[in-house]
């Protein structure tokens, strides 16, 4: 057995069956390619590679570590593009800062209220550099589409011929150290100060470190100061990133500050659609309107459920309908709704329903209580991990029964009651929303 294989074996060990022949057991280890420092694996389809991509490369990456003493890094990979990949690897690493995504451009953003502000900002920087806004500041959310918008102008300007930067915050600082250390900041300077366009992603980080923060600051003076366009995003408004200097801070608020807000429901469905469009997955209306309903805001988070769903359908050969879909998304709802409790539930049902939440967990009979405790067991038993005999303690009924009895009562009336039906989708929205 060679290291590639030991350490899928050890893995085996720490994750379910079934996550392991789904997914780990479809890997292939190419010990002729795979060196002291870098191992090599093979996925059979982009989407099995994704998905152990995200959830299991830092793990086989541990265990090559602990197997081999030494740190190693994993790349997994499609059979045929490994060899590209290594070489472009190779490159970044020489260049220091990252490549742009070819698919974050324009036309794959799908605008909607929420981004529509930043959207056009970047559509107008990338129009005219260096002389609408400068610099251009898009801050917002985690998965929100900051990295893609300021990618897309990245792409436009590289198109053209221009000489674009990408690079993180930490990026910059590991290439200013190296430089320090090499004793060739002429050469770094040269390079940060003589680019047609610089995009820093995700600038909150150069907060606390001074000396960084120092040489950004010439950075920018140079470039501004030459016309040269400089995109940021970050995390929060300037005015909320703590520890900078106040100069940058203000210089950071001289061009255009814009937001980006999490997607309403137009615009998720449309992302949804626009992300089975480019991954060739096929999915009915209902199930888009069910994945864009449950889930929040994260695109990111639904671009992962979208590869999820494909990848089950295709390594089990069954077709994507909406049951399969919850079925999926189960693990990842319950996820998301680990902190919702029992008291938040039944607080927001009582306060839908005005009445006093104590009243909902009382002995009361009147109907209007009844139907509220109803409500609220229906929603805890399918928003939490409580078991019924749990939820027969929180709402002071005798056992088990009376909890499953009221849950039949209700899946009757969501089957014969739109009106009800509805109004508990209302309700579960409304819940998970505010967790
Ligand atoms: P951020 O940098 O804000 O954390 P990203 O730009 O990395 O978020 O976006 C996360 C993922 O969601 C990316 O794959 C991106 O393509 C996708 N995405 C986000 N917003 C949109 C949108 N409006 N249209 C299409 N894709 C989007
Ligand atoms: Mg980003």
């Amino acid at each position: 057995m060679n290291i590639g294989q030991e350490v899928l074996e050890l893995l085996k060990e720490e994750i379910t069956e079934v996550q392991y022949n789904r997914y780990i057991k479809q890997l292939i280890y190419d010990a002729k390619k795979s060196t002291s420092d870098l191992a090599i694996f093979y996925a059979p389809n982009a989407l099995v590679n994704n998905w152990i991509k995200s959830k299991y490369s830092e793990k086989i990456a541990h265990l090559f570590e602990v197997k081999s003493g030494s740190k190693v890094s994993v790349k997994i990979t499609l059979k045929n593009s490994t060899d590209k990949r290594i070489k472009l690897q190779k490159t970044e690493q020489k260049l220091q800062h990252s490549l742009l995504n070819p698919s974050h451009t324009f036309d794959n953003f799908m605008v909607g209220g929420s981004n529509q502000f930043a959207y056009a900002a970047v559509k107008s920087v990338s129009e005219s550099p260096g002389e609408v806004y400068n610099p251009l500041f898009i801050y917002g959310g985690v998965g929100l589409g900051k990295t893609h918008l300021m990618q897309s102008a990245g792409n436009v300007f590289q198109n053209q011929g221009k000489s674009v930067i990408y690079t993180s915050v930490e990026q910059f600082l590991n290439d200013f150290i190296r430089h320090v250390r090499n004793k060739t900041m002429p050469s770094f300077q040269e390079k940060y100060r003589k680019c047609d366009v610089l995009l820093i992603d995700d600038i909150q980080f150069l907060s606390n470190k001074e000396g960084i923060q120092e040489e950004f600051f010439h950075t920018f003076e140079a470039l501004k100061g030459s016309g040269k366009q400089i995109i940021l995003t970050a995390d929060k408004h300037p005015k909320k990133i703590g520890g900078l200097e106040k100069r940058l801070q203000s210089r950071f608020e001289w061009g255009l500050v814009a937001d980006i807000q999490p997607p309403e429901l137009e615009t998720k469905i449309a992302i949804i659609k626009k992300k089975c469009e480019i991954n060739k997955v096929k999915l009915s209306n209902d199930i888009i309107n069910y994945i864009a309903t449950v889930i929040e805001s994260n695109v990111r988070e639904i671009e992962g459920i979208l590869s999820k769903l494909h990848a089950y359908s295709q390594l089990m050969h069954i077709d994507i309908d909406l049951a399969f879909t919850k079925n999926v998304l189960k693990d990842q709802l319950q996820e998301n709704r680990a902190n919702l409790t029992l008291d938040v539930i039944t607080n927001n049902v009582a306060k839908d329903l005005n009445i006093k939440p104590t009243e909902i967990r009382s002995k009361g009979r009147s109907k209007n209580l009844v139907y509220a405790r109803r409500i609220s067991i229906y929603l805890c038993r399918e928003l939490t991990q409580n078991t019924m005999p749990q939820l027969a303690q929180y709402f002071g009924m005798k056992d088990h029964t009376a909890i499953s009895h009221t849950l039949k009562k209700i899946n009757e009336l969501m089957k014969n009651d739109e009106d009800f039906k509805v109004k508990i989708e209302e309700l579960t929205n409304k819940i998970t929303s505010v967790s």
